[in-house]
């Protein structure tokens, strides 16, 4: 169903600083890129937020009928610890530390994205191409940036010339930077710098002896440039112009400042019609951080292991949690917001538990196709989910109303309720449908005492692997084993 030829969507584009009617370049097909995760640790709770708000942004354009291929990548290389481009590539030092195969680094930590992801009912992209996949890509569109005059090659590096390319097109529209204030603003080059400006960036840098993941290329062994991978990727899969470009505000600048710049010193036009960018998270109050220890990993939520939280709380909550806050606000997380999160959770979802059983009446009472409408208006405003659920628990009302013989509604009436709280509670906002019967629900005991027995079995064929996984696993879900004289017993979280 083609729901967007009813529906206006408004969109905050960054690059306007407006918010803009959103109408993609293809009537009815849109492209989406977002800048997926450098897999070098573990992924963290702020990252999983700027993901699942493009997540949303997904599922609602896809609710909408459009045809959309969304491109989601994996930095896999290039990713130096600074934006100066110096430093070592973070997935080889990681790799350097726990004496791995940095394809080791990169696949263990691409597991754990995908599966802390799957945990919070992410729908998977279209695509899900990695900067190694593309080196070929890449080192086309330094040749042509060059041939262009838009890089220069030193020592066997490329850099993108920022200057030559300001002089006649504009570096640091995206976010508001002039360059003659950054020239002012940075120090002078040190001596031993390649650059001929401390704003160029590089395409393509020398690999030193040490460096383990090189590649041959027209100027020598080396790797590319970070910027330069979502370049090469949004314009094979998605072409030289798109429709938005997503990320977290911190890739701004420069990554998205420099993936503008690349693009249009390569193909002349600009690549990206709409740019959103999603807003941080905090942790009671302050920035999330490794290093002072206010930081929390999603595994950690999920089995309640942090001394921050009270409790456990499953990614079904922690995912309601995060769609109560626009995604251009940032959020802060705390156990009491989470443990408030929690009952509107479950207040929702009982509800819609619970509609089938309401009785219908020969009229609707209440104005039902407005309210409908209330919930589309609030996404259609920049993808306003706080708005979004404060329309839902209207519907929540009605049902509580109409129970309480205080409202009326029609069979057919009762039908659309239902699936549109359904269809923005579960499809849109992607809070995972646990709302089952309950004669499936009650099965969960007997399951639990099945695992239990299989636990059992596995402890005596001393296969302690197995044993500890059902156990980790169940804990992961809110289900602890207590082990006893009596036996095993368990309780639910
Ligand atoms: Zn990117």
């Amino acid at each position: 169903m083609q729901l967007y030829k009813d529906q206006t969507l408004k969109v905050y584009n960054s690059l306007t600083s407006k918010k803009e009617i959103f109408k993609p370049i293809n009537e009815g097909h849109i492209g989406m890129y977002v800048c997926g995760p450098t897999v070098y640790s573990n992924v963290h709770l702020g990252n999983c937020r700027t993901f699942m708000s493009f997540d949303m942004i997904f599922r609602y354009l896809k609710h909408l009928g459009y045809k959309i291929r969304y491109v989601r990548n994996i930095t896999d290389a290039g990713h130096l610890e600074n934006d100066a481009d110096e430093g070592e590539d973070k997935i080889a030092k990681k790799a350097r530390l726990e004496e791995l195969e940095p394809m080791e680094v990169v696949q263990r930590y691409t597991v754990d994205f995908h599966n802390i992801l799957q945990q919070f009912n992410f729908l998977p992209p279209s695509i899900e191409p990695t900067a190694t996949g593309h080196i070929i890509e890449q080192i086309e569109i330094i040749k042509n940036i060059l041939d262009k005059g838009y890089a220069y090659e030193k020592n066997g590096s490329v850099y993108f010339d920022v200057e030559k390319f300001n002089q006649t097109k504009e570096y640091g529209k995206l976010s508001g930077r002039k360059l003659e204030d950054m020239i002012a603003n940075t120090r002078e080059l040190n001596a031993q710098s390649e650059k001929k400006n401390p704003q160029d960036f590089a395409l393509w840098k020398k690999a030193s002896k040490k460096h383990i993941m090189r590649w041959p290329s027209p100027w020598g062994d080396g790797f590319p440039g970070w910027h330069l991978e979502c370049t090469a990727m949004s314009t094979k899969y998605l072409g030289k112009s798109f429709d938005i470009h997503g990320g977290g505000m911190d890739l701004k600048f420069p990554h998205h400042e420099c993936e503008i710049a690349q693009a249009e010193a390569c193909n002349g036009t600009s690549p990206v019609k709409y740019w959103l960018h999603a807003n941080m998270l905090t942790l009671n109050g302050k920035k999330m951080a490794k290093s002072t220890g206010n930081n929390i990993l999603p595994g950690e939520m999920f089995s309640g292991e942090n001394t921050i939280l009270s409790k456990a709380f499953s990614p079904a909550v922690i995912r309601f949690f995060m769609m109560q806050a626009h995604y251009t606000s940032i959020l802060d997380l705390s156990n009491d917001a989470l443990l408030a999160s929690e009952k509107g959770y479950h207040k929702l979802t009982d509800a819609i538990a619970t509609i089938e059983n309401i009785t219908t009446a020969a009229a609707t009472s209440f104005d039902i196709l407005a309210w409908k409408q209330k919930c589309y208006d609030a996404m259609n405003d920049d993808f306003n989910t706080p708005i979004l659920i404060a329309n839902l628990f209207e519907g929540v009302k009605y049902i509580n109303l109409i129970k309480e013989g205080k409202e009326t509604i029609t069979e057919e009436d009762k039908a659309l309720l239902k699936e549109t709280l359904s269809n923005f509670v579960f499809d849109v906002l992607g809070i995972e449908n646990n709302v089952t019967s309950k004669e499936s629900s009650n099965k969960l005991p007997e399951v639990v005492d099945l695992l239990i027995q299989l636990r059992n079995d596995a402890r005596g064929n001393k296969d302690f692997a197995t044993s500890d996984k059902i156990r980790d696993e169940l804990a992961a879900l809110g289900i602890q084993l207590k082990d006893g004289k009596e036996g095993t017993t368990f309780s639910i979280s």
